[in-house]
């Protein structure tokens, strides 16, 4: 897994920030961020024990460096861990000038990014991604905690001052982790790169991250996340391209309860499904039997979700924030690379879900 270090550039209507991809990275955060006097690390149980004592070497003795350290999971996406978490800047003296280090997965990054968007009216804060899917999360600036009534539905868009991505990190990480983060980059590499598809189909079963590519494969998705996020940062556009694969991934993931199966490996069902509906509406052809044959070689749960229901999943899929008009909105592919919104009634959409499952 070695990689000449790599730097992008995101560039969005009011702000400009580096993502920096490399091995070691972890060792090199405290002289990047020199100029921050108080720092405050916020990471999760598993992490800490693994990451944060040589984070925290990197940093010099003048600085104050101190840790928070979250129960893992989605449940700390909380009003309860927000507010535990604004207590502790307040503990810390966290001033406006003062730094939020995110170390961690989505889970650490939307809980910490969004306290830094909030406390005092929003500080600097750096996404240190651990997780594949994290790729996916740190970019793009958008932040926030769960209400027991939605995903996410408390947030803001606030763009970090550093992504710092040490890719030595995701070797502790478990297989369906990693299955789950390469399935955004499958993603990423649909809406916007052939070969970058063709070339995550070659990968051998059970070696997405000890194949050669994937450092550049992982770099590829993030510039594609990027470039469409520095075009449409608040989402009015082509920022809806990324959400290809989450009409029924996200069905699928509320309906067997989350914890199941990860959010990557729903997205990849809805993903074979997304490309089903494409080639009947369409009438395009797509490597969805090609795609399907290394998903399961590669072992994603592509039949776990057998038991739910059709109606159950077209219910889910009504109520998700794309659904206009009784219309469900949904990304399409005319061809790899070539992404298309396209909105469609819940009748064909069932009737589509129906043929799909049946064939
Ligand atoms: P996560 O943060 O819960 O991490 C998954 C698991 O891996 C956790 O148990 C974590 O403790 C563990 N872990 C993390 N790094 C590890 C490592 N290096 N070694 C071993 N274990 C490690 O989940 P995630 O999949 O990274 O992120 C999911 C979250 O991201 C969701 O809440 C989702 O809403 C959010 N998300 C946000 C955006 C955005 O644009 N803000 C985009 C996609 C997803
Ligand atoms: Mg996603």
């Amino acid at each position: 897994m070695l990689l000449n270090r790599k730097e992008l550039i995101v560039k969005t209507n009011f702000s400009q920030y580096p993502i920096q991809i490399g091995n070691g990275l972890r060792h090199e955060i405290g002289s990047k961020v020199a100029h921050y006097q108080n720092v405050l690390i916020v990471t999760d149980k598993n992490v800490a024990p693994l990451y944060l004592d040589e984070v925290k070497k990197s940093f010099s003795s003048q600085q104050s460096v101190a840790s928070f350290i979250l129960p893992a999971g989605e449940a700390s996406k909380s009003m309860e861990w927000y507010s535990k978490l604004l207590d502790a800047c307040i503990a810390e003296n966290l001033d406006r000038k003062s730094l939020i280090i995110a170390l961690g997965g989505g889970v650490v990054g939307d809980l910490a990014g969004f306290v830094a968007a909030t406390y005092m009216r929003g500080i600097d804060y750096v996404q240190m991604p651990t997780t594949l899917l994290a790729h996916d999360s740190s970019v793009g600036g958008k932040v926030a905690i769960n209400h027991p009534e939605g995903k996410n539905m408390i947030g803001s868009f606030h763009h970090p001052v550093l992504v710092l991505y040490d890719i030595d990190m995701m070797a502790t990480l478990p297989h369906q982790e990693v299955r789950s983060g390469y399935a955004e980059i499958i993603k990423e590499a649909c809406l916007d790169d052939q070969e970058l598809f063709m070339k995550i189909l070659s990968i051998k079963p059970g070696e997405l991250i000890e194949n050669q590519g994937f450092p550049q494969h992982l770099y590829k998705g993030m510039a594609i996340k990027a470039s469409i996020v520095e075009i449409d940062e608040k989402e009015y556009g082509v920022r809806k391209y990324l959400n290809f694969g989450h009409t029924l991934g996200h069905a699928i993931e509320t309906e067997l309860g989350y914890g199941k199966i990860t959010h990557g490996e729903a997205v990849a069902v809805g993903m074979l499904f997304a490309m089903w509906v494409s080639e009947r509406i369409y009438g395009c052809s797509l490597p969805i039997q090609e795609l399907k044959t290394w998903m399961k070689h590669q072992g994603y749960p592509i039949d776990d979700w057998n038991e739910l229901e059709n109606q159950a999943l077209i219910s889910r899929m009504k109520k998700d924030k794309k659904a206009l008009d009784g219309m469900i909105h949904m990304v399409l592919l005319k061809e790899i690379g070539s992404p298309s919104v396209q909105a469609i009634d819940e009748k064909a959409l069932l009737k589509h879900l129906q043929d799909f499952r049946s064939e």
